[in-house]
């Protein structure tokens, strides 16, 4: 019986038995994955070549936030693919919360693969580009603070048996997936899109808006799983443990506003460090609010646009540029 199912420890039920489903809103977002299917080859990057290639078609503070958000990304998603094969897939024995899972995982494939493609066609130096988690302080701040918040999850003997295993690993989810997906990928999301609001460097920014609509709902997915843990282990919820989640969620806000600071030394784009910091402290508190804290911020979105992006179907942009390819998918036409 599906009511045997539990999201974690269960020994219940067979982790090959997705049917009947209980969780119904891991099958939900699996089928807007696959809905939202797309490769980066799909994105034409003539145009952002030829810019990228004149010497005056782009300030050197465009050209350093452009190449920034390379660096923070690229090793990113590999970052979040191990994450989540390495460490939350084998404490997650659910089977539609796996089925999901490996599409997330699949779908981390393609980010990693969008970099490569852009790194390409680009031509960037790859030992700059992905070396830039090490060589620039505040790209390696974020990527230092995810890796530590795993390090309970990476211990082989690690279990989710008692109280306190179980808030380590939802205090790791936060990490993955409200801290990491949620907020760190913000500020490039912001930075790039603000280009391809521009009608400049549109390929890549077309790349950044797959990539932003996949890891909404990453988060969405996240968030659902964090609350699905807390409701079914209410005990782990103390004041305590609610505290150390909002400190590490503040602690994420001033490091993903130093990045921003640092990419962003001077306004350009319509763009400066302090609207950022303000869209980061909106985001942030929508993320508290949706695992069932209380928001910190109080701030006003300064890029309403942003949600417009997001929420942007694939087909519009899709039948503007590669119009034949997608007969074959699932796509109705009506
Ligand atoms: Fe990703
Ligand atoms: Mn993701």
């Amino acid at each position: 019986m599906s009511s045997e199912k539990k999201i974690l420890n269960c020994g219940t039920t067979d982790p090959n038995k997705i049917l009947p489903i209980k969780y119904k809103w891991a099958r939900e977002y699996y089928k807007k994955g696959v809905a939202n299917n797309w490769v980066p080859e799909e994105v034409n990057m003539q145009g952002d070549l030829e810019i990228w290639k004149n010497p005056r078609a782009l300030s050197d503070d465009e050209r350093r936030l452009i190449l920034w958000n390379m660096g923070f990304f690229s090793t990113a998603e590999s970052l979040t693919a191990n994450n989540l094969v390495l460490s939350i897939y084998k404490h997650i024995t659910n089977p539609e919360c796996r089925q999901y899972l490996l599409r997330q995982a699949f779908e981390e494939a393609i980010h990693t693969d969008t970099f490569i493609y852009c790194c390409d066609t680009l031509s960037l130096n790859p030992d700059e580009v992905y070396d830039m988690y090490r060589s620039i302080p505040s790209i390696k701040d974020k990527d230092d603070f995810v890796v530590d918040m795993t390090k309970s999850l990476l211990n082989p003997s690690f279990e989710t048996k008692t109280k306190e295993d179980i808030q380590n690993f939802v205090h790791d989810l936060v990490g993955f997936y409200v801290i990491m997906e949620g907020i760190f990928f913000y500020a490039g999301f912001v930075m790039i899109l603000s280009f391809l609001r521009q009608n400049r460097m549109v390929g890549i920014g077309e790349q950044f808006q797959f990539i932003l609509r996949d890891e909404s709902i990453h988060l969405a997915f996240g968030t659902d799983l964090i609350k699905t843990i807390v409701a079914e282990n209410p005990e782990i919820w103390t004041s305590d443990f609610k505290e150390v989640i909002r400190k590490n969620i503040i602690r994420a806000v001033e490091l993903e506003y130093t990045y921003a600071k640092d990419c962003l030394p001077q306004g350009i784009l319509g763009l400066n460090a302090d609207f950022i910091k303000e869209y980061i402290q909106y985001i942030a508190d929508r993320r508290l609010e949706r695992i069932g804290l209380e928001k910190i911020y109080g701030s006003q979105n300064p890029f309403p646009w942003m949600s417009e992006i997001i929420d942007l179907r694939k087909e519009k942009n899709f039948f503007e540029t590669r119009v034949t390819e997608y007969q074959s998918g699932t796509l109705r036409w009506d």
